[in-house]
């Protein structure tokens, strides 16, 4: 049966109005409704946990098919970190600026080769009989050395991507334009895949 509304478990203005582009462009006759029902705790380990924890919520809570995403930065050399904590790797208070800086000085005495790093968005879409998805974008790069750029948010200043043939990049995520990154980011990988998935709502 098709659906007129799916609700989006965020509170981020922003990444509504994102979901919103992105839906309109497949079902325009899909209304996105911003949830504001209660928060689950995000204690997932994973992307793919946490956003699947968010879309649940909203989708029990609203009876609508619900979205979720959950995003952050994979270190190679860190682990998995900062990952699930990227928001808050430097401490409690959600701090862009502490987080890039802590990482720089984590990674301050390695070359190169040693810097890889990848930014991983998971969109989740839990529907109220109980059917789950999690489609996956990735955008690989490598960890700069310092800051450069003014564009963008989070660690996009100290992010530089690889070329679309796999070489290093040399700018920064910040020096793109909004609509450069858009073309690219993990972000904008995952809702391709979303695409098929809403079609078939
Ligand atoms: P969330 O998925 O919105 O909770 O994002 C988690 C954290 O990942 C953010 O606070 C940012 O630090 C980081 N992050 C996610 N996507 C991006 C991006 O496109 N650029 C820079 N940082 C990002």
């Amino acid at each position: 049966m098709s659906v007129d509304r799916v609700v989006l478990a965020t509170h981020n203005a922003h990444k509504v109005a994102e979901f919103q582009a992105i839906v309109a462009a497949v079902r325009p006759d899909l209304t996105v409704v911003a949830y504001d029902g209660p928060e689950p705790v995000e204690d997932g380990t994973t992307f793919a946990q946490n956003a699947l924890i968010k879309a649940r919520a909203a989708a029990a809570h609203t009876g609508l098919p619900a979205l979720a995403d959950d995003s952050g930065l994979t270190v190679a050399v860190l682990g998995a970190a900062p990952g699930v904590f990227s928001a808050y790797w430097a401490g409690h208070q959600k701090d862009d600026v502490a987080n890039r800086r802590l990482l720089l000085d984590q990674l301050s005495d390695l070359a190169p080769e040693h810097r890889a790093a990848f930014f991983t968005s998971v969109i989740a879409l839990v529907t109220p009989s109980g059917e789950e998805h999690a489609v996956e974008g990735i955008w690989p790069g490598r960890l700069a050395t310092s800051e450069s750029g003014e564009n963008g948010f989070g660690y996009d200043p100290v992010f530089l991507p690889d070329n679309s043939d796999g070489t290093p990049g040399t700018r920064s995520a910040a020096e793109l334009s909004p609509a450069e990154k858009n073309a690219q980011s993990h972000r904008s990988r995952a809702f391709v895949a979303l695409q098929p998935l809403l079609a078939a709502l």
